[in-house]
């Protein structure tokens, strides 16, 4: 990479809040991952040059929270009441990641504590029970995609995907946990950059980086009262997904 093009991408990770970027560590090894049959390779991006890597070699969470700070890189931080982070075990060999939070995150600045949160931590808990695990829900880590509630409870903007998305990167990177669960179509594009429905989606293994992904539904989903059929195609997926993790 020439100066000229360093500059631009210098000035570029700094128009989106960056002080510091870190040089990438010879390459390391591989992780092992033993993937799932049929893991599915997402269309590689058209990335016009490569990107410096953005996450510190020796990263942990309460950094990643310290970097965050008193965030303003977009326009959510104008209607949040709290950050929301993540909550759980920062090793945790699973974690799951949602869109972002709602008017009860941003009141408490936990994720998944409302409803749809608490339907979460009965599929979770109930799927293991069932399948003979023992796992509480403060066992595994949850994130969101975006740390700050959009305003109506909105998807996310592409913009503030990208600026809120490294912040997750650097999470996900510092625990590397054997699988990921991508909760809704939000989630499962921002991890895995395929564009299709969740429905399409939901149920199959993908990657993100080298750790498999399972796509599965959002609790909001399926807390509608019809949705009877993808509340069981959900418990499926977290079937598949626990005895991947946990056997
Ligand atoms: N929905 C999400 O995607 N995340 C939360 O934290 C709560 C609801």
């Amino acid at each position: 990479m020439d100066a000229e093009t360093l500059r631009q991408y210098l000035e570029f990770y700094q128009d989106l809040g960056f002080k510091t970027l870190y040089r990438r560590t010879p390459a390391a090894v591989a992780p092992v991952v033993e993937a799932p049959e049929a893991v599915s390779t997402p269309p590689s991006p058209t990335i016009a040059m490569e990107l410096p890597p953005l996450a510190p070699k020796d990263d942990t969470l309460p950094k990643i929270l310290e970097d965050i700070g008193d965030c303003r890189r977009c326009k959510l931080c104008e209607g949040r009441s709290k950050i929301v982070f993540g909550v759980g075990n920062e090793r945790s060999p699973l974690v799951f990641v949602g869109e972002g939070p709602g008017a009860d995150e941003d009141a408490q600045g936990i994720p998944f504590v409302g409803r749809a949160g608490q339907l979460l931590t009965q599929m979770i808990e109930g799927t293991a029970r069932k399948e003979g695990m023992n796992l509480l829900r403060n066992d595994i880590y949850i994130a969101n995609v975006v740390k700050c509630r959009p305003p109506e409870n909105r998807t996310p903007e592409p913009e503030e995907m990208e600026i809120c998305g490294q912040f997750l990167h650097r999470q996900l990177m510092a625990i590397r946990p054997k699988a990921i669960c991508a909760l809704g179509g939000t989630a499962a594009r921002a991890l895995t950059g395929h564009k299709e429905g969740v429905t399409k989606m939901r149920g199959k293994w993908f990657k993100w980086q080298d750790i498999p992904v399972m796509v599965t539904y959002h609790p909001s989903y399926l807390l509608r009262a019809y949705n009877v059929e993808p509340k069981r195609e959900a418990w499926e997926d977290l079937k598949k997904l626990l005895h991947y993790v946990y056997d």
